[in-house]
């Protein structure tokens, strides 16, 4: 079906699958998909997943969306003693810190398996243009790589993607074409749209998958809903649970950088007057944010070579942790300090912006 509509798809995946196949709504411009299903005049069933977390924009739209179509929209919600142990335990902004993973899959990924396990095939409005590194991919339909329908086991659910190969801006002309409700978070900037806390508009020209998680690295943001579009031996680095041997390898490996030993930090951070501005970066070779710095880093000790600014690296996981906690502002990783020339005090770069242009205002700023 590579070259069929997006209405021929719909058509026979509920032709095939009948009261065994369900739409996946997230809230976005996938209402398309209810518009498609409508047109064949076939019944079709529709589910979105209620993270608790999501924009109040949003929930109005489903009540429009239900109303629009005469449907009932089948929500999932997480598991109450799952989410409650996350946020007593980690806060209720856990995923700034530590990525997002451990929150979706308590809210997104956990509550998805349980829908689907009453299925044997899903719906979904993933298309190839949304996202740079995961999605560039996806078939029009295909054996579901990561989830398991009613029957259990490999193969048991088949995942359509009606719409894989249309372009975001006619899957725009055909909801106007159509009148078709669009959630007026549309209007604000936003593109895709999830959690509230997840989610941003963003500018003309950006990327839309940049609206999402845009803390973390770009090639990383699939929620695991759609998590077997990331090819498996990216899973492994990404997630920062490869092999024991890929665990200890060191990152920031470059001529132009020092490592710093903890006796060297230490001086470092207690000279007074310095005769050179450092610019240090507090890591761990495994995570996954600071592999992603890691080219730009590396980069910029390049361009620094020959100055007067010295750029190092620091270890700061396992023993050195609550030593970088408490005297080097580490939150969490990567951090980066500018130690000035003249000052005792080290900087600690603010933003989340870690390519060359952003980390060389930075220096240039404090140098
Ligand atoms: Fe949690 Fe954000 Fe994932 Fe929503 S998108 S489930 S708030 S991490």
């Amino acid at each position: 079906m590579g070259h069929a509509s997006p209405l021929e798809i719909m058509d026979r995946a509920l032709e095939k699958f009948g009261n065994d196949i369900a739409i996946a709504f997230s809230g976005a411009e996938d209402v398309a998909l209810i518009e498609y299903a409508k047109l064949t005049s076939r019944p079709f069933r529709v589910f979105s997943l209620d993270t608790g977390r999501l924009n109040p924009e949003t929930y109005q739209f489903f009540d429009t969306v239900e109303k629009h179509y005469g449907i009932n929209i089948e929500y999932m919600l997480p598991d109450a003693v799952e989410v409650q142990a996350l946020v007593r335990s980690k806060g209720l902004f856990s995923f700034y810190e530590d990525g997002h993973q451990e929150c979706c899959r308590v809210r997104k990924v956990r509550p998805l398996r349980r829908a689907l396990k009453g299925l044997r095939a899903w719906i979904t409005g993933q298309r190839k243009d949304q996202s740079p590194g995961t999605r560039a991919e996806i078939p029009v339909v295909q054996v579901d790589p990561s989830f398991e329908g009613m029957d259990g086991g490999v193969g048991s659910l088949v995942k359509w993607n009606p719409v894989a190969n249309v372009e975001g801006r006619d899957i725009w002309n055909f909801l106007q074409a159509m009148n078709v409700p669009v959630n007026s978070l549309h209007l604000q900037g936003y593109i895709s749209i999830g959690c509230e806390p997840c989610t941003r508009p963003v500018l003309p020209g950006q990327h839309e998958r940049e609206g999402r998680w845009w803390w973390e690295d770009a090639k990383a943001k699939e929620c695991g809903l759609h998590k077997g579009n990331i090819r498996q031996e990216e899973v492994a680095q990404l997630n920062g649970n490869g092999n024991e041997s890929a665990m200890d390898n060191d990152i920031f490996n470059s001529q132009n950088l020092v490592t710093l030993s903890r006796a060297g930090i230490e001086n470092l951070a207690g000279l007074k007057n310095r005769r050179e501005p450092w610019l240090v970066v507090l890591y761990a070779p495994w995570c996954r944010f600071c592999q992603a710095m890691e080219g730009s880093y590396v980069e910029l000790a390049e361009k620094l070579a020959g100055s007067e600014v010295k750029v190092g690296k620091f270890r700061a996981d396992g023993e050195q942790k609550a030593y970088a906690q408490q005297e080097l502002q580490l939150g969490s990783f990567p951090t980066i300090l500018l130690f000035p020339k003249h000052s005792a005090s080290a900087v600690k770069y603010p933003s989340e912006k870690r390519d060359v242009d952003s980390l060389m205002a930075f220096v240039n700023a404090l140098r």
